[in-house]
């Protein structure tokens, strides 16, 4: 049987007309060395940001059913486009969207999650000899037939999940960046790109905001054992491949830094101490399937708490909402939100079993007057929350004092 190869090309690989014939002739490349392939598009850099803006240029909450069949079209049109660059080198392709390869979701519109996909019917369609097979990346279908969306970032996990699907001998994720590095190479020059990282480190950096990879593709590929390879579509470059842990990674105490802007925080002040507040607020939140990620509460002198948390940007409005009503029927303070925020995080599991890296984050970020507002740790990650403007400050100081040369101390 011909290896199988699926390749995944980001926004900005398919970001121009001249960006799309390059990616036909790399995918026409790959096809001509023997393999099957498979290549998963996303929509071209921007896109789908235009689309969600007209859609928001109508109502400031369209519904999140339509708003998916509109973002869904911009990754419609690059599969489309590329099918068509590949017919024009002479290349047999088909374009297929989420529903005609069954890639089955749940119901939660804009962030849903897939729970099946029809391998059988894309191996069929390989193995009879059709030429390649482009994807539409990012969409799915529900169970009512609807079209779905998978969360920014989600045609890595289309990518990986159809890898999975069709046992595909590698999952090849093409980016504007040549690997996985450090922390973000864009905004930290000292950054160190990285010849293997393993999956549960991928997936803290992914859940902490990097986001060369999206979360629920890294989930996928731990889960079935998919074989990641992040490289560039701008060069012919080996890149970074993500894989099952190994022993040495664990000699590095902090292997990454990561920043993730797109939380803000909602604090409500004067909450009365009472048993079952805390599930009031939350339990409502929860059931709009908001995520909440950091929560702080402090109990004050007079008996009354403070409490903050954060919730994705998206949601703000929603939690804030929520918050209110509930600060009203308790008779709490007004609850208010702030965006202007940034966590970051270094993470590492040689982080397991040394101490003191919470502090060396806390002085290196004091030294520089960067004041910290939130504070979380676990055993493999510290993370603080920041004013948004010091955010590449912050992640260039504690790179260099934590990551870079020599890393560490304890
Ligand atoms: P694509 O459109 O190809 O999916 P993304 O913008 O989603 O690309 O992801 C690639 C971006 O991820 C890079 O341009 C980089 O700025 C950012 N990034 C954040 N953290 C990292 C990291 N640790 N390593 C590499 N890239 C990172
Ligand atoms: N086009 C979608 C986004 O911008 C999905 C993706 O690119 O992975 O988030
Ligand atoms: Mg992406």
């Amino acid at each position: 049987m011909r290896p199988l190869v699926v390749q995944k090309y980001g926004g900005t690989s398919v970001g121009s007309i001249e960006r799309i014939q390059e990616v036909a002739r790399r995918v026409a490349r790959t096809a001509s060395e023997g393999n099957r392939v498979i290549a998963v598009v996303s929509a071209m850099s921007g896109e789908t940001d235009r689309l969600l803006g007209l859609a928001r240029g109508l109502s400031p909450r369209p519904t999140a059913r339509e708003s998916d069949v509109v973002v869904a079209s911009g990754e419609q049109v690059s599969a489309a486009l590329l099918s068509i660059a590949l017919h024009e080198r002479g290349v047999k392709a088909c374009s297929f969207l989420g529903h005609q390869i069954r890639i089955h979701t749940d119901d939660a519109h804009g962030r849903a999650r897939i729970t099946a996909i029809d391998g059988d019917r894309l191996c069929g369609f390989l193995d009879g000899g059709d030429g390649v097979a482009v994807v539409a990346g990012f969409q799915g279908v529900n169970p009512a037939g609807d079209i779905t969306t998978l969360g920014r970032g989600g045609s890595d996990t289309t990518a990986v999940a159809v890898a999975a699907a069709t046992s595909a001998d590698v999952c090849e994720i093409y980016t504007d960046v040549d690997g996985v590095y450090t922390t973000d190479p864009r905004i930290c020059p000292s950054a160190r790109k990285l010849e293997r990282i393993s999956y549960d480190e991928m997936l803290e950096l992914a859940s902490l905001g990097a986001k060369v990879l999206q979360i629920r593709s890294v989930e996928f590929a731990k889960r079935y054992g998919v074989r990641v390879h992040v490289r560039t579509s701008f060069a012919e470059d080996e890149g970074t491949w993500v894989v099952p842990e190994e022993s040495t990674m664990e000699d590095v105490l902090v292997s990454g830094v990561a920043y993730d802007r797109d939380q803000a925080k909602i604090t409500l002040t004067r909450v009365p101490d009472r048993p079952g507040l805390a599930a009031r607020l939350f339990s409502p939140i929860a059931q709009q399937g908001i995520v909440v990620d950091m929560i702080i509460q402090n109990v004050g002198l007079d008996g009354s708490t403070d409490l903050t948390f954060t919730v994705p940007r998206a949601d703000t409005d929603k939690a804030l909402e929520i918050a209110s009503e509930v600060s009203r029927e308790v008779g709490a303070g007004a609850a208010r939100s702030e965006g202007d925020i940034t966590k970051v995080s270094v993470v590492g599991l040689g982080m397991r079993n040394h101490a003191g890296v919470a502090a060396q984050v806390f002085e290196t970020l004091g030294r520089e007057g960067i004041n910290i507002q939130m504070i979380s740790t676990s055993e493999i990650k510290v993370s603080v929350v920041i004013d948004a403007k010091y955010t590449e400050l912050a992640v260039r100081v504690l790179h260099d004092k934590l990551v870079g040369d020599g890393g560490a101390t304890t």
